[in-house]
């Protein structure tokens, strides 16, 4: 039996007639470059999410370097961020000319470690990027209490996070702005990239809508070197649609990752996720701690299961962030997960044979 990682052909199938209807509507107005479906769509995710502004762009990591740009980081500062995330976290504060300054990770949750947070804050400090790896937020009461006390900003990489919830409240709604990403195999995927910033600062807001017209206001005066970072149109189409399929398939990624729980439960090489009491995962990845895992990966390749390690290397021990300093042993929790972390396939879409048969199929592995 095939269990791919994700199945995109499974999840358009029932909704491909609508999703064809809303762009055809694209084609025939022509109005390729913010068209009125990516007003509609800010509107939408922005209602979704119980946050004033939404202003969409072209990418998940466009996403983070407009709002890096927008809350005036730059040249000399540095934003506390985990090493244990994808690459776009630290490039985003890269790329504006600020260092990223890494924390370790708890190894429950994966995220930023709360209790390290302020032992690497110093006078250049600016902000804090936390990440919600993997669908699950991180502490952001603890985060808030330690920006506001240290006067920082909070930029939230939520691009594996949409709809997932700290105490009750979304994610993306506790700091200055917050980032989503539309890239396939995000939870809410478009047929291409995209991405957004959301806030509830009417002036951010506004210099983000700037940025991404390459900081243009009125058009061909520039207040700022912005970027050409537009969400297309046609995603934005695509978007509208799936958004309304969004909290359902959200259900079915909890449903499986409960089915996983219970029966993976009792396999001592495996150390299943955990997820915090005050928060809702979204399980943008159901990730596992596993002994001997390339045998175990070779197992499941073997059963045509799907399966992929998040993140082989963590980004402090990067080629291309050498001359920041760090070196092996400095985060050994992040270093720790790369060596022995595996995501399984959670998409709503699988279905009950196919769960047993990824079971089974781990459980043959460790039990024989
Ligand atoms: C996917 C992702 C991004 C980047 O999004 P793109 O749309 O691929 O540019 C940034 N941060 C995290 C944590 C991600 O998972």
């Amino acid at each position: 039996m095939k269990v791919p990682l994700l199945d995109l052909q499974a999840q358009y199938e029932p909704i491909m007639s609508k999703v064809k209807a809303a762009i055809d509507e694209v084609i025939a107005e022509n109005d390729f470059i913010l068209g009125h479906q990516v007003k509609e769509f800010e509107d939408k995710m922005a209602n979704y999410l119980g946050i004033k502004y939404a202003i969409g762009c072209a990418s998940g990591t466009d996403a983070l370097v407009l709002a890096v740009q927008a809350t005036g980081i730059g040249a000399d500062d540095e934003v506390i961020t985990t090493p244990f995330t994808f690459f776009a976290t630290a490039s985003s504060i890269w790329r504006n000319g600020a260092k990223p300054r890494f924390v370790d990770i708890n190894p429950g949750t994966f995220n930023l470690d709360v209790e390290k947070l302020e032992a690497a804050i110093t006078d250049k400090t600016r902000a804090i990027m936390p990440v919600h790896l993997f669908g699950q937020a991180c502490d952001m009461t603890r985060i808030m209490e330690i920006a506001e006390k240290y006067n920082l900003k909070v930029i939230e990489d939520n691009a594996q996070g949409i709809g997932c919830t700290w105490d009750g409240k979304m994610s993306c709604s506790f700091g200055d702005v917050g980032t989503l990403s539309f890239f396939p195999s995000k939870n809410l995927g478009a047929m291409g990239d995209g991405g957004m910033c959301l806030t509830n600062d009417e002036e951010l807001a506004l210099k983000l809508r700037q940025l991404r017209v390459h900081g243009e206001n009125p058009k061909y005066y520039h207040k700022w070197v912005g970027l050409n970072s537009r969400l297309d149109t046609i995603q934005a189409a695509v978007l509208g649609v799936k958004l309304d399929y969004l909290s359902q398939w959200s259900e079915g990624r909890r449903a499986n990752a409960a089915f996983y729980d219970e029966q993976l439960a009792d396999i001592p090489q495996v150390k299943t996720p955990y997820i915090h009491p005050s928060a809702v995962s979204i399980y943008n990845q159901y990730t596992i701690y596993c002994e001997n895992r390339d045998a175990l990966i070779h197992h499941l390749k073997g059963k045509e299961i799907g399966c992929a390690i998040y993140y082989p290397l963590p980004l402090h021990l990067q080629e291309c962030f050498a001359e920041l300093g760090y070196k092996k042993g400095d985060f050994p929790m992040a270093e720790k997960a790369s060596q022995s972390v595996l995501s399984l396939p959670i998409y709503p879409e699988l279905t009950d044979a196919q769960k047993s048969y990824v079971v089974e199929a781990i459980k043959e592995f460790y039990q024989g």
